[in-house]
């Protein structure tokens, strides 16, 4: 029987070199399992090795999956990392902890209203089209500083930092370091930033949050 115990244990070596490189505090790195695609049973295997912060990436999928896990591990915090439509902002805000793909004002407006109605205030990320690229969400960097300063003041959401997803092809680092400089010249602390492919270099460029999939998980079927 194959199981995720080894990999999760070699992720977690790769973010505690890259913690040590980088000159930060061990617990300065939030590993989060994204575990889209992923069934209950593996997902199983790696709560029994200890990691508790999951990541998915469709509200639908996460409702259907994680209540039963919840139920039994009361431990687990689970984050949104996926696009999130509007009108799925009633039902994120009601089962998420952190959200990591604010984009745009009508979502920060949505996820406000419910956060009222239902007395709960996720954590909120806001995401960044850091490469410009036309098919992918988040904010451009033109807007996203009045983004924050909307989400923050009107709409009184509890912004922790801000997510990226670079652009596939190119090296990443200028993509990571152009992250935190917006969040530090807003005053941010939070970098949702680094996949499987690039998770030390996010950290070595100051990510708090690193998604990680395949490398614990394996190949997704398609
Ligand atoms: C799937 C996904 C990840 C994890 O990607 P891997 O390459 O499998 O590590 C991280 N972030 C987001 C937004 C994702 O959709």
């Amino acid at each position: 029987m194959t199981t995720v115990r080894p990999t999760l244990a070699a992720v977690q070596q790769q973010v505690a070199a890259a913690v040590a490189r980088a000159g930060r505090t061990g617990d300065s790195v939030t590993l989060i399992a994204a575990s889209k695609t992923i069934p209950a049973e593996v997902i199983e295997e790696a709560v029994a090795a200890g990691q508790t912060v999951f990541g998915e990436n469709r509200v639908q999928e996460a409702m259907a999956k994680w209540p039963a896990l919840l139920d039994r591990h009361r431990q687990i915090r689970l984050h949104l990392i996926g696009p999130l439509q509007t009108n799925k902002a009633r039902d994120a805000v009601r089962f998420f902890d952190t959200i990591h793909s604010v984009d745009r004002v009508a979502l920060a407006a949505a996820l406000a209203k419910e956060s009222q109605k239902q007395g709960r205030r996720p954590e909120c990320f806001i995401q960044v089209n850091i490469g410009a690229e036309p098919q992918k969400a988040g904010a451009s960097i033109a807007e996203v500083d009045s983004l924050i300063a909307a989400c923050r003041s009107e709409y009184e959401l509890d912004v922790a930092g801000l997510t990226c997803i670079p652009p596939s092809g190119e090296p990443p680092e200028r993509h990571f370091t152009m992250l935190a400089e917006i969040a530090a010249r807003n005053g941010l602390k939070c970098l949702s930033m680094g996949m499987s492919q690039d998770f030390p270099a996010a950290i070595e460029c100051g990510a708090t949050h690193v998604r990680v999939g395949t490398a614990i998980f394996g190949k997704r079927a398609a």
